[in-house]
């Protein structure tokens, strides 16, 4: 079986672009308008000889305007349940908001293997942005750019280290 990790994170955070990168693929659709991907999608990632799965969760992005629906749909959480590994994606230019509260707090119950990743953090500072993400309780932020590919296939090899 391969592993399977799923991208969660509010609307607009990169998952789609992460995805297309870990996946090389463009399946999945890259837009400034959030909640554009509908579906939720599945592709096949490798690192070294080691193939495993991804799924966006960007088709599960909620159109109600408060509370757990506005920031995660439900079966963005139900998507954790069947993964191996969670990566919970915030946005390293927007800072903490009230929405990754929401889903940190979700997370915070799940009894599931998440990884803090803290995106778009090319040009910035590491300590910076691990120091400023602790605060979601979810350990140790780990600072990418799936745009530009930086730190990102250390972070899959982490996320895939105990399968
Ligand atoms: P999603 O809604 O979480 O799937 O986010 P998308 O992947 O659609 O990306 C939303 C926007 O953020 C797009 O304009 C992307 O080009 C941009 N974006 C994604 N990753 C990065 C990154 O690493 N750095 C920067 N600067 N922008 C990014
Ligand atoms: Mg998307």
């Amino acid at each position: 079986m391969k592993p399977t990790l799923v991208l969660v994170g509010r609307p607009n955070v990169g998952k789609s672009t992460l995805f297309n990168r870990l996946t090389r693929s463009r399946d999945a659709l890259v837009a400034d308008i959030p909640g554009l991907t509908r579906d939720r999608r599945y592709g096949h990632g490798r690192i070294g000889d080691r193939p495993y799965l991804v799924m966006d969760t960007g088709g599960l992005e909620p159109v109600a305007s408060t509370g757990i629906m506005h920031a995660m749909a439900q079966q963005s959480l139900q998507a954790i349940d069947e993964a191996d590994k969670a990566l919970f994606i915030v946005d390293a230019r927007q800072g903490i908001t009230a929405q990754d509260k929401i889903i940190a707090e979700q997370l915070r119950k799940k009894d599931r293997n998440i990884l803090l990743v803290v995106n778009k953090a090319e040009g910035m500072v590491d300590d910076v942005i691990t120091a400023e993400f602790f605060e979601l309780g979810l350990g140790k932020p780990h600072a990418i750019s799936a745009l530009h590919g930086d730190h990102v296939n250390e972070l899959v090899a982490l996320a895939l280290a105990d399968f």
